[in-house]
């Protein structure tokens, strides 16, 4: 019945609350993320310009189509509502981006980043700069389970 005294050394908890953000990125380190967020940002921006773009030359052709010969269009007519489709699921993947990339600042500026939420470990900085957005280390990707010693590898076991 006794659970008083535990001794810390002999309980090896995976998950210890203690353990969230003890560790984080130094200001200077942060930045240099911020950094690469940003330019994926305007990257994403760009691209979102583009498929809005796209789209309307898409839906102004439908319309110019409307008032020619109707029946000799309508093969392209289809692919074009193909096309149509394709670019709205593209606009709606760069806007989710674009949203999850804020929240990244939105971590850069409470120096929380870079810091994996299932264990709060730092995440290796190679996998944050691939991954820009991700909020879990590169060991809990692959193994579905935090590091032991506390050092997110890329390629670990
Ligand atoms: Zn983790």
């Amino acid at each position: 019945m006794s659970n008083g005294n535990v001794n810390t050394d002999e309980v090896t908890t995976e998950k210890t609350p203690r353990t969230f953000i003890t560790v984080r990125y130094s200001d200077e380190e942060l930045e240099q993320f911020r950094a690469v967020i940003l330019r994926e940002r305007n990257n994403s921006l760009d691209e979102l310009r583009m498929l809005k773009d796209r789209l309307e030359d898409l839906t102004s052709a439908n319309r110019a189509e409307d008032s020619m010969v109707y029946s000799m269009h309508m093969g392209e007519q289809g692919s074009e509502q193909i096309e149509k489709e394709k670019t709205y699921q593209q606009i709606n993947r760069v806007n989710d981006y674009l949203v999850k990339l804020d929240d990244a600042i939105e971590r850069i500026n409470n120096k929380t980043y870079g810091v994996c939420k299932e264990c709060g470990i730092l995440i290796a900085k190679e996998r944050l700069l691939a991954v820009p957005i991700t909020t879990q280390s590169a060991s809990y990707k692959i193994h579905k389970r935090c590091p032991e010693d506390g050092i997110d590898r890329i390629i670990g076991r």
